[in-house]
């Protein structure tokens, strides 16, 4: 097994690293049982341009590919949400197709010492470097996924001289067809209704994470993402705003002579003109986001590049093709300047080191200003995640936020002792965040607040949001050390799961609080299983503990308490008697009017419903439900039978959930509710004041964090009208873009109320509690909404 001249102390520790990463290699999981080449065929939506080659037409050619060249691998990493198999097609020539491991271990290299590393590659030699072509994340842009094909084929194939020097330098790794369930039915988003290329910040869909995956695996010193369509063909790098977190100058270099590279080849293979957003444009096409693919590479060290292509038939297939292939001849033309620049970055976080602004001669001066402003981040020393109570307001949250880390290559330790950080004294075990660490801009940007750009004149988005937040958004406390921390710390692997806990003994009935997702799951399970579930209308206090409204309240069986604290990590509590308005709980069949991001949000919580479409409406399918959820349909746009049974619903008890603008107008124009309200452009995190009094508001600290997109509040509330949440006072915008926030009056106005009808509840959100599943912490609050229609 060893070869001769190998046996270094350099092998030895390759050999180490090659063992362990062959662990985390992505595994051929069959769908189906059969060869992942057996594809059944399918009614398909192919491009109605040019003869695109169908989903089911894609395995068995990859097959075909890797059984007649020895340049080819073919694994499958995962499925989408429609269940359909997704191809990662590794290609190089045939000795580093024998040595992908080595190459894997020195890309860890990269990460831990990068210094060594680039010894190591100065050794090594021919060291081949990674490019990651990722084909037609949205769906009807076809010519994305043809084009990678074409690709693989003259590498797998061909012997030109440019073949040659391509293969003598690269290792491509093509994700043939990042979204298969819209492939096959000709839509940009996937089966669960989700855009994955702006699901790279929450990460909810399984795509996402398959990609993810192989970003950490390898990372890819290129990342060109295929997409369409622009004219002339779009070739980033963008306009500003540039998200800080960027070592931004040595990734501009390259991107930029790389897309002049993209722009030349472009031309010679089909003399098309192409146009760079950096060079082209002053605003309007930017790369903020770490929800789009190439941005989120970046963070991996990758120059990414989205490229738009110009045509929807086989023009746009040859335009991909040409700028790809410019690429391909840029990087093997200079590999070793471009690999230096990108452990540059990697070695900047490891040791601290600051970041430098774009060198001059790149800069365009006509966007200095928006540089100037955004482009120097300065880091903290360190994120403080403790792991439970009382220092941190969800032990689940927080867990799941480590192990979200963890997954995307952040470094986590925890601290072997007892520390304190300004005045509060945190327990051993709590999690730390160095912030010298590789890929500190990645960790930084799940971490921080997020800036507030608001007042920043000129300012646009391409697509927003401007902020995420995990720790804020997810409901994970987080303390942030500006200074450095004496403690010391040791690596983790995996967050602990979340222990919960049975107190008291004697009991007449057993509580546990609206405080985690997790309660939440399994009261919905619970219910399923037909155990008695009552929820508490209001605050009671029982043996002189308090507990919150909304609390969930079981029989006093001591195997589901155990159950409760063992399985699902809930602190469970004996009491002495159920509280006199708690009320029983039954599973409410739901309608559901809602975007992906709700959806998701109602399977996270283990709610079942079903959804209904505007025809379905009109024809009076809402009666046959307890509740109707709606975001998206507004009352002028159903018609007449539509409304009169939506009338005879609400009537007749029906429960109304109203998100958003849309679905608190609704329920305005239905006569439901006596309100106003007022909305105004703009996405932010913001601080929101709970009611310590009403059930809606239940689990949620007096103040906590929520998102909003398009923010609607209410103006005033008529009689009944409860309000169980209401914009902190004065300045309550977090961070996010909402110019001109400060003369909207919505601060200390109410953005979650209630009102009764007769014996149909309404609940109404102002927030956007479930935007794209990002911001997992309100997704309690829709559960609380549902709920409120129990009596
Ligand atoms: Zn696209």
């Amino acid at each position: 097994m060893l070869k001769k001249g190998l046996k270094t102390p350099i092998f030895w520790y390759l050999l180490v690293i090659v063992c362990v990463s062959a662990l985390i290699l992505p595994t051929t999981v069959l769908a189906g049982g059969g060869a992942w080449w057996d594809v059944e065929p399918e009614p398909e939506d192919p491009s109605d341009f040019y003869d695109s080659i169908l989903y089911s037409e894609i395995a068995p050619k990859l097959r075909e590919i890797e059984k007649n060249s020895n340049r080819v691998k073919v694994d499958v990493i995962g499925q989408s949400a429609g269940g359909r198999n997704l191809f990662l097609v590794t290609l190089s020539d045939p000795q580093a197709m024998g040595r992908l491991g080595q190459y894997q271990a020195i890309r860890n290299t990269m990460l831990k010492d990068p210094e060594k590393a680039q010894e190591m590659i100065d050794k090594f030699g021919d060291f081949k470097v990674p490019v990651f072509i990722n084909g037609s994340i949205h769906g009807g842009e076809y010519p994305g996924t043809d084009a990678a094909i074409r690709l693989i084929e003259t590498l797998a194939y061909e012997d030109t001289p440019e073949v040659q020097n391509i293969l003598k330098n690269v290792i491509l790794l093509v994700n043939v067809v990042q979204n298969p369930d819209g492939r096959v039915m000709g839509t940009r988003r996937n089966a669960n209704g989700f855009d994955l290329n702006r699901d790279f910040i929450a990460q909810s869909q399984s795509e996402t994470r398959a990609t993810v995956k192989i970003l950490t695996e390898w990372n890819p010193m290129i990342t060109l993402d295929l997409h369409g369509f622009v004219t002339p063909m779009l070739i980033e790098p963008t306009t500003p705003p540039h998200n800080p977190n960027y070592e931004y100058d040595l990734y501009l270099q390259w991107a930029l002579n790389q897309a002049y590279a993209m722009e030349d080849e472009l031309l010679v293979q089909t003399g098309l003109p192409a146009l760079i957003p950096y060079r082209d444009w002053e605003d309007g096409w930017d790369d903020w986001g770490a929800q789009y693919v190439p941005m989120y590479a970046m963070y991996h060290g990758s120059y990414g590049h989205t490229l738009e292509t110009p045509s929807r038939t086989e023009v746009g297939v040859d335009a991909h093709y040409a700028a790809v292939w410019g690429a391909l001849k840029f990087v093997a033309a200079n590999r070793e300047a471009m690999l230096h620049d990108q452990i540059e970055i990697f070695r900047r976080g490891a040791l601290d080191l600051p970041q430098m602004l774009i060198p001059d001669e790149l800069l365009d001066q006509t966007q200095w200003d928006q540089y100037n402003l955004m482009t120097i981040q300065e880091f903290p020393a360190a994120y403080v995640i403790p792991a439970d109570q009382p220092f941190q307001q969800s032990s689940h949250q927080a867990a799941r936020l480590v192990d979200f880390l963890l997954f995307n290559d952040v470094e986590v330790e925890q601290a072997s002792q007892s520390f304190t950080l300004d005045g509060t004294n945190y327990p051993k075990g709590t999690y730390v965040v160095w912030m010298d660490q590789p890929k500190r801009g990645l960790a930084n940007t799940f971490l921080e607040d997020g800036p507030d750009l608001s007042d920043i004149i000129g300012l646009t988005f391409y697509s927003p949001p401007a902020v995420w937040s995990h720790p804020l958004l997810w409901g994970a406390s987080r303390a942030v050390a500006e200074a450095e921390i004496a403690i010391q710390t040791t690596p983790v692997n995996n967050a602990d799961k979340p222990s919960g806990s049975v107190s008291g003994n004697k009991a007449g009935a057993y509580a546990y609080e609206p405080t985690s997702i997790a309660a939440y799951q399994v009261t919905n399970k619970l219910i399923d299983r037909g155990v008695v579930v009552q929820r508490a209308s209001s605050a009671f206090a029982d043996r002189g503990i308090s507990f919150e409204p909304g609390s969930f309240i079981v029989p006093a069986d001591s195997s589901l308490a155990n159950e409760l604290a063992n399985q699902h990590g809930l602190d469970v509590f004996a009491i002495s008697e159920t509280p006199e308005n708690a009320v029983m709980m039954k599973e409410q069949k739901i309608a559901v009017y809602a975007d992906e991001g709700t959806r998701h949000a109602l399977e996270v919580l283990g709610f079942d419903y079903d959804e209904v479409g505007r025809s379905d409406v009109n024809d009076g399918v809402v009666e046959n439900y307890d509740l109707f959820l709606n975001r998206n349909r507004s009352w002028g746009g159903l018609d007449d039978d539509g409304r009169a049974s939506l009338t005879r619903f609400f009537s007749a008890g029906g429960d109304y959930v109203g998100l958003r603008s849309t679905g608190i107008q609704m329920a305005i124009d239905a006569g439901i509710i006596d309100v106003d309200f007022d909305a105004e452009d703009g996405n932010a995190i913001v601080n929101v004041k709970y009611s310590a009094t009403d059930a809606v508001a239940g689990g949620f600290l007096d103040e906590d964090y929520a998102f909003v997109f398009t923010a609607a509040w209410f103006t005033r509330l008529g009689a009944g009208v409860v309000s169980s949440a209401e914009f902190s006072v004065g300045d309550f915008i977090v961070s996010g873009f909402w110019p001109g926030w400060q003369g909207s009056g919505a601060a200390g106005s109410p953005v979650v109320v209630h009102g009764a009808d007769g014996d149909s509840d309404t609940t109404l959100i102002g927030l956007d509690v479930t935007f794209r599943g990002h911001p997992e912490n309100t997704f309690r609050l829709l559960a609380n909404a549902i709920y409120n229609g129990l009596d």
